[in-house]
């Protein structure tokens, strides 16, 4: 017998993984050619060749038992320091490795900063759409999510509903810029309006409120768009971030926490992190990954290889008569479905075998994800379905 809970997250389990299966079985009727599959945010653009030699050069030189062996829980010291370093140079910050704590991914960096900050029954807002695991991750907790609508044209946070949905349990916020599902970057100004609004709010619940940003899409971001770094706008923040994305790793589960010096309780906080990283099974983030991505701190990925497809789908999008929000950042496409019930849209794209995922994934209804991180032959190969499912709901 399963437990209750896990019931509960085993019915609800993830639309998004349910159309990549469902993609793979159409590859196999139809050849993968002829199947448009942009269900998930899995990165079609290989790893930076650098990391290959990062790996290659570690097994080579380093000492085996170091690079394969326990370290302390939050990471290797010289790994911490050097991200910590990497980060100074950017944003003019004076992180040390201290306030760096290696994780398994954005999930497993998620995953530890809820069992440090949650007690059961308290709430974490945040702001939708949102990625639909971060109900698991506050859950996992016994905490309790609270949505709170994006403004509704431009997908910016909404301060002033944030200030509504705050209460006595609020215990953190979470946003993610750029956006997964939306694709927006979070402006400066709106970013400014929300931290003011936690603020007043730790003022006037005597608590912390912490920020956690999301930043698994940092690096991929169009046209210069500024991604202000939270900290410093709002001391109460932790910063997560992955390399899943930035350097298309998703299945190697690395990435960090930053936990600056100046959050409330910052000494408390980062230990009990470090014993979270332990006692969830983590353990440590995978170690040859640590060291590889320390040697790649300035590798970039192939962001003009996602902007070509940006550009494609939106052009087309926007001639065939589609409504969507304009990506600038992250790889994906935020669709306003034609008709109100956007799983109907999404049945009739999957005629054009062309697979998105339902808004209400999301917690939005009536939109759609595409997301667009795969070959631009995909993307190309979907055009014309397209133009056919404007003409069929009349959008021109
Ligand atoms: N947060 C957001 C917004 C994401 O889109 C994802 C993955 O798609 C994650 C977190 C988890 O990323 P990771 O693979 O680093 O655990």
């Amino acid at each position: 017998m399963i437990s209750e809970k896990m019931k509960g997250y085993v019915k609800n389990s993830s639309a998004i993984r349910a159309m990549f299966e469902e993609g793979k079985k159409m590859a196999a009727i139809y050849g993968a050619e002829n199947v448009y599959d942009f269900s998930l945010g899995n990165p079609n653009v290989p790893a930076p060749e650098e990391v290959a030699e990062a790996i290659r050069t570690i097994l080579d030189t380093e000492d085996p038992v170091l690079v394969h062996g326990y370290m302390n829980n939050s990471g290797y010291e010289d790994v911490r320091g050097a991200v910590a370093a990497s980060l100074n140079k950017r944003f003019g910050t004076a992180y040390e490795a201290k306030n760096i704590l290696m994780t398994v991914g954005a999930a497993g960096g998620m995953n530890v900063f809820f069992k440090t900050l949650l007690n059961p029954g308290d709430e974490v807002v945040t702001v939708s759409p949102y990625f639909g695991e971060y109900r698991s991750y506050v859950g996992n907790y016994d905490g309790k999510l609270i949505a709170v609508p994006a403004d509704a044209v431009t997908f910016q946070p909404d301060a002033a509903a944030i200030r509504e949905a705050i209460t006595e349990r609020t215990r953190a916020l979470i946003l993610n810029s750029p956006n997964n599902p939306t694709g927006a970057v979070y402006t400066r100004e709106s970013l400014v309006a929300v931290a003011e609004v936690l603020r007043e709010a730790e003022e006037k619940y005597g608590q912390p409120i912490y920020l956690f940003s999301d930043e698994p899409y940092r690096e991929i971001a169009y046209d210069g768009v500024e991604i202000p770094w939270m900290p410093s706008l709002y001391a109460d923040t932790v910063v997560g971030y992955s390399y899943s994305k930035s350097l298309s790793l998703p299945g190697e589960r690395i990435g960090y926490l930053v936990i600056p010096s100046e959050i409330e309780g910052f000494e408390d906080f980062i230990g009990a992190a470090n014993t979270a990283n332990r006692i969830l099974g983590f353990v440590n983030a995978p170690s040859l990954m640590q060291r590889a991505v320390a040697k790649c701190l300035d590798c970039k990925t192939d962001v003009a290889y996602y902007d070509t497809n940006r550009k494609l789908l939106t052009g087309h999008l926007s001639a065939t008569g589609f409504t969507f929000v304009k990506p600038d950042g992250a790889f994906y496409l935020w669709i306003k479905s034609p008709v109100a019930d956007e799983k109907e849209f999404v049945r009739k794209a999957k005629e054009e075998r062309i697979l998105i995922v339902p808004g209400s994934s999301f917690g939005c209804a009536g939109w759609v994800r595409l997301a667009y991180c795969v070959a631009k032959e995909t993307v190309e190969g979907a055009l014309p379905g397209f133009t056919r499912l404007a003409e069929f709901y009349g959008l021109k």
